[in-house]
């Protein structure tokens, strides 16, 4: 299954071959043509650089962008839409639309230490907060592995 393949496939290269900077220095692999998830690149270009595998892609293609809450900023939606529309198979936005169930925080819920924290109130109890990512194309808040979590958190916003 491709939601802990990242991390196994790393795990094991690590092993056999050690520390290799930039290749198993990480605890994931990326998946697929996908531009790495913290190269810095704006939504626009990862989108247009990706689109050019999806025909070739025969086991099938997403592309996605990761942006912060734009509930303010539906201009730049209209954008992103439009231009998927005329250069993507298939895409996604995804953005971090986390809750703390102990102090109410809405908004991203990040990891510390490969832990998910709450910024809010510093809650660290899994069971007490609702974290929801899009993973291997499926939304999920159900935890995820190792290197997935490790993933998630380099992920960079492209807006
Ligand atoms: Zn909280």
């Amino acid at each position: 299954m491709a939601e802990t393949t990242i991390y196994t496939f790393c795990r094991k290269d690590r092993e056999k071959f050690g520390i290799i900077p930039g290749v198993t220095d990480k605890l994931y692999y990326t998946n697929s043509y996908h531009v790495d998830v913290n190269e810095k690149i704006d939504a626009f270009s990862k989108l247009k650089f990706e689109s050019q595998f999806h025909a070739i892609s025969s086991g099938g293609c997403i592309s996605y962008v990761e942006v912060p809450n734009l509930e303010n900023n539906l201009e730049v939606v209209e954008q992103l839409i439009n231009f998927i529309y005329h250069n993507v198979q298939y895409a996604e936005i995804n953005t971090r639309p986390d809750l703390c169930y102990k102090c109410g925080f809405r908004g991203e819920i990040t990891t510390v230490d490969g832990v998910w924290t709450c910024p809010n109130c510093g809650n660290n109890d899994f069971k007490e907060m609702h974290v929801l990512r899009r993973t291997c194309g499926y939304l999920g808040s159900q935890g995820w592995s190792k290197g997935r979590t490790a993933e998630i958190s380099d992920r960079t916003l492209h807006l």
